[in-house]
């Protein structure tokens, strides 16, 4: 079987691409220090022949190394970080710690690896966010300035550089790619999307930042999933990929559109389960829109799952899947954060 190492294995997107790559027949190996945002939900029966899994971080230099080594993988999808903008903003020095330095520390490894002819390709995972806010009418596509925002778009930035300067400088096989908001099983619910269902299945109301008006474009978390393998199969060295649905929406909208999808479940809405506008995040990108015509014409990928049935079905599947929500910490996601400034 050929061996596939995913960092961040066990958080939202990792924890569907690991299933995506033993569809595959590939033998995964998760590398995840677990922290608050991951979960053993998706993996906690998983067949041995085909999954393995290791509790590090990925500043482990030495096991972390010696891990690669042992099992020589054809690719790694570098997709462990911190992640959460609001928390980024509270404090900024876990995204340093793993998404700069973390990140840094698998580079040095792959560069040293690279002498004993120990070459897996490096598909590295960036954002939409990189990009900054866009203009109305607008989109990025990957020759787009980096002008991040937040602490965490600039932590995602910074690496994605780091990135780039060992493909130049010491010829590293790796692609990046930047992907719009994702959404699907398996995230946590201090997210948008997971919170507001979290928040309809409690019969609470439905905080949104300021006005509702900033716009974001929605992928399926398997859409994603199938982008990336694409280029690890066919992605070229040294470039960046664009990951998109051409769905722009804005989050008042998309919450209305959960909210019909609940009437359609007929999940019992509650008097108290209303959009209400809340203090917005500072320093809030109003819009993000992505140009993905790069990885539609080189690479031949196309998103597959239409938004009203990914988002009916991923309702579904918190619907089917209670105990996940349940058996998070609610004391994680539900007070509101980003506002310390
Ligand atoms: P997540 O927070 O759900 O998962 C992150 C995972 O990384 C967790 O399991 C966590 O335990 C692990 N991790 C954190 N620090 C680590 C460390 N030092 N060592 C090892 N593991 C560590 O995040 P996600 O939404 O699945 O995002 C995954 C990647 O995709 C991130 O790089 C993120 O920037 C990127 N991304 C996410 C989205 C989105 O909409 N969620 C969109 C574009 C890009």
């Amino acid at each position: 079987m050929k061996r596939i190492i995913v960092t961040g294995g066990s958080g939202f997107i990792g924890s569907n691409l690991v299933d995506f790559l033993i569809s595959k027949k590939y033998y995964v190996i998760n590398i995840d220090n677990l922290t608050y945002s991951s979960n053993n939900f998706a993996h906690k029966n998983k067949d041995k022949s085909k999954y393995k899994f290791f509790k590090l971080d990925i500043n482990n230099k030495k096991k972390l190394k010696s891990i690669i080594k042992r099992y020589k993988p054809k690719a790694i999808f570098n997709l462990a970080a911190e992640t959460h903008v609001d928390r980024s903003i509270d404090g900024p020095k876990n995204f340093i710690r793993t998404n700069i330095l973390g990140t840094f520390n698998l580079l040095e490894v792959l560069r040293e690896l690279k002498k004993i002819k120990i070459k897996p390709k490096l598909v590295h995972i960036s954002t939409d966010e990189v990009y900054g806010d866009i203009k109305q009418n607008k989109k990025s596509d990957e020759n787009y300035r980096y002008e991040p925002s937040s602490p965490y778009s600039a932590s995602k930035a910074s690496a994605d550089h780091l990135v780039k300067s060992y493909i130049r400088t010491y010829k590293l096989n790796a692609v990046i790619s930047n992907c719009c908001n994702n959404y699907g099983p398996y995230q946590f619910p201090e997210k948008l999307l997971p919170k507001m269902i979290s928040n309809i299945f409690n019969k609470k109301e439905l905080p949104i930042y300021g006005k509702g008006k900033n716009s974001r474009e929605w992928i399926h978390v398997k859409d994603h999933c199938s982008a990336l393998f694409m280029l690890y199969l066919k992605g070229k060295s040294g470039e960046n990929y664009n990951i998109g649905s051409g769905i722009t929406l804005s989050n008042k909208n998309l919450i209305k559109r959960l909210l019909k999808i609940s009437r359609m479940l007929n999940i019992n809405l509650h008097k108290k389960t209303k959009i209400v506008f809340v203090k917005d995040r500072p320093g809030h990108d109003f819009r993000y829109a992505l140009n993905s015509k790069k990885i539609k014409k080189n690479l031949k990928w196309k998103p597959n799952i239409n938004l009203n049935k990914g988002l009916l079905e991923t309702m579904k599947w918190y619907l089917e899947n209670r105990d996940f929500l349940k058996k998070i910490s609610k004391k994680l996601y539900n007070k509101r954060l980003g506002l310390k400034l």
